[in-house]
């Protein structure tokens, strides 16, 4: 079967998303997905849940995450798709890494009162679907609520960032434990939206060099969190990197999400596309 529509990087209610995993599953469908990967923060628990509705819907399926790590004393994200989502070692890893969001929170909450902004962590709590990955995400939500902001893009300018008010620096997993995790559980590891990283090139390049050096072998060159200009120069690292490409939306919400499921265009001809190398782990309907 050739794929013609892969979306390989979404969010569902088990994370930061707003849509339970059936319903994108069908959304993804409706737009023309054939190759579709649950991507939740950390978490696998809708993995089962998301095979079976990719089934029910006729796409084909492949097991994924959104890994947070630490690197350069940066927040960087590592998707895994095609792994055993059964494998002990990322189940406990994934866990581990959720460990933190809580006691995050409170701090978080902590800081935003600071400011006059009081009840968040409460307010937050009410758009978490799963009670160990509370996220930024759920805090801007309440914070355009109550109109402390007009959208979650403003939060994100103006809060739970870096040098405003709710940030909280954390150490999320390593990016070798993230990459082990991943390829030994049978997976693919790829560097998610390395356009949105805020590295010197010499940093970015310490990134994609140590992710290989680890085992790393995709990168997303198209996904929603990219511009043209950044599909050009991703596609460029992939060829320098001799990485595989993936594309993915990285939807989270219809009122949220500038990009839609399935709607990016195609990677460039020259790459080689992940699920090229994920052949037998992709699970077919
Ligand atoms: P956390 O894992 O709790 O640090 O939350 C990270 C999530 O916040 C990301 O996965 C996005 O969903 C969301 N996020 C981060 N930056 C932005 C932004 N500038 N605009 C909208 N959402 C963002
Ligand atoms: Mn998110
Ligand atoms: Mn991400
Ligand atoms: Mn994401």
């Amino acid at each position: 079967m050739s794929i013609q529509n892969a979306d390989l990087h979404c969010h569902s209610v088990v994370s930061d998303g707003t849509l339970e995993p059936e319903a994108l599953a069908a959304r993804a469908r409706a737009n023309g997905v054939d190759l579709w990967a649950l991507t939740d923060h950390d978490e696998i628990g809708g993995q089962h849940r998301a095979r079976a509705a990719a089934h029910a819907n006729g796409m084909a399926y492949l097991t994924g995450t959104e890994i947070s790590i630490t690197f350069a004393n940066t927040t960087v994200h590592i998707v895994g798709l095609g792994f055993d989502a059964d494998d002990p070692a990322i189940v406990a890893g994934l866990r581990a890494t959720r460990g933190g969001r809580e006691a995050r929170a409170r701090e978080m909450a902590d800081g935003l009162a600071q400011v006059g902004i009081h009840g968040s962590y409460e307010g937050a709590l009410k758009y978490v679907g799963n009670p160990e990955l509370i996220s930024r995400t759920h805090f801007a939500r309440f914070l355009v609520e109550t109109g402390v902001c007009a959208d979650t893009s403003e939060v994100f300018r103006n809060y739970l960032v870096e040098g405003k008010p709710g940030f909280v620096p954390h150490r999320w997993a390593t990016l070798e434990n993230s990459v082990r995790w991943i390829t030994q559980a049978g997976g693919l590891a790829v560097i998610a939206h390395p356009g949105r990283y805020k590295f010197t090139p010499t940093e970015e390049y310490a990134l994609f060099s140590e992710f290989k050096s680890h085992g790393g072998r995709g990168v997303e060159v198209v996904t929603g969190s990219h511009t043209p200009a950044d599909f050009e120069k991703y596609a460029q690292m992939a060829l320098d990197f001799d990485l595989h490409a993936s594309r993915g939306s990285d939807f989270h919400s219809p009122d949220e999400s500038n990009v839609d499921l399935g709607t990016l265009p195609p990677l460039p001809k020259t790459l080689t596309p992940v699920w090229d190398a994920l052949a037998d782990r992709i699970q077919h309907p």
